[in-house]
């Protein structure tokens, strides 16, 4: 499972994450939240190697991510980002599949990887062979979602997922999603700015602040007994 150690990121100068040590709990989810800016997408970045730390060390079921082995756990890892991330040239079935045809599985194979996640994330049969621009926003990322599921990963991580739906779409697609991640036992990290999202899916919510966790517990713990004034503010901002 995935565990950051001490783990402080900078950019240009600027301190984004002072040293910083989480470990998730398989088969649990995790919710990392905060204000816009506060360092919730560094972390998920750090997370899947995507970015590697200035001090600390990122481990993956016990062993130190490097910029060498970094792409032989990445497939372990699914990572779905607002609006999905698809290739825009490609049909959503390509866009699924697209990993695991290059890691060598044949058409029939892949396809009928494809249309099980189909029917787990209800995707519809004739949106597979459509490019992302000619699907809802709903359904891109549901397409999303597959392709972070396609080669069966030990974690998924999502940014935001639900950032750019409309609110009927973003209920219907909450509640799949908290089905499958149930179903499917899968240690899970979502992003979010928004505590309704984190009470719904978080098992433990950690809130950032500072480049740091100010706050780690359910959603409950937070409301009923803030840390300090920025969890209290932070709370009382969303209600
Ligand atoms: P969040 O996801 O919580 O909104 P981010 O992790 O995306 O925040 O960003 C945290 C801070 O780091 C922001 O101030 C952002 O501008 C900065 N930042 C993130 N990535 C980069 C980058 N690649 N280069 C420069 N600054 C970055
Ligand atoms: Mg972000």
């Amino acid at each position: 499972m995935i565990e950051l150690k001490n783990v402080a990121k900078s950019f240009a100068g600027t301190q984004v994450l002072q040293p910083t040590s989480l470990k998730l709990t398989p088969g649990k989810c995790t919710v990392l939240i905060g204000p816009s800016g506060c360092g919730k997408s560094t972390i998920l970045r750090l997370m899947i190697g995507l970015i590697l730390p200035d001090e600390g060390e990122v481990y993956f079921d016990g062993q130190v991510l490097t910029a060498k082995n970094l792409l032989t756990f990445r497939r372990r890892m699914g990572y779905v980002i607002q609006d999905g991330g698809l290739f825009p040239h490609l049909s959503a079935r390509d866009n699924t599949s697209l990993l695991a045809r290059h890691l060598g599985w044949d058409k029939s194979k892949a396809n009928s990887r494809v249309e099980e996640l189909a029917d787990l994330t209800r995707l519809p049969k004739v949106a597979l062979d459509k490019f992302p621009a000619q699907l809802s926003g709903g359904q891109r990322q549901r397409v999303g979602i597959m392709r972070a599921l396609m080669l069966d990963p030990a974690v998924i991580l999502l940014d935001e997922p639900m950032g750019a739906l409309d609110p009927l779409v973003r209920y219907d697609l909450q509640e799949d999603l908290r089905k499958i991640f149930q179903t499917l036992h899968k240690t899970v990290v979502i992003v979010t700015h928004d505590m309704g999202e984190a009470g719904f899916f978080g098992d433990e919510v950690l809130l950032l602040g500072g480049g740091r966790i100010v706050q780690r517990g359910t959603l409950d713990d937070l409301i009923k007994t803030p840390s300090d004034e920025f969890v209290s503010r932070f709370v009382r901002s969303q209600r």
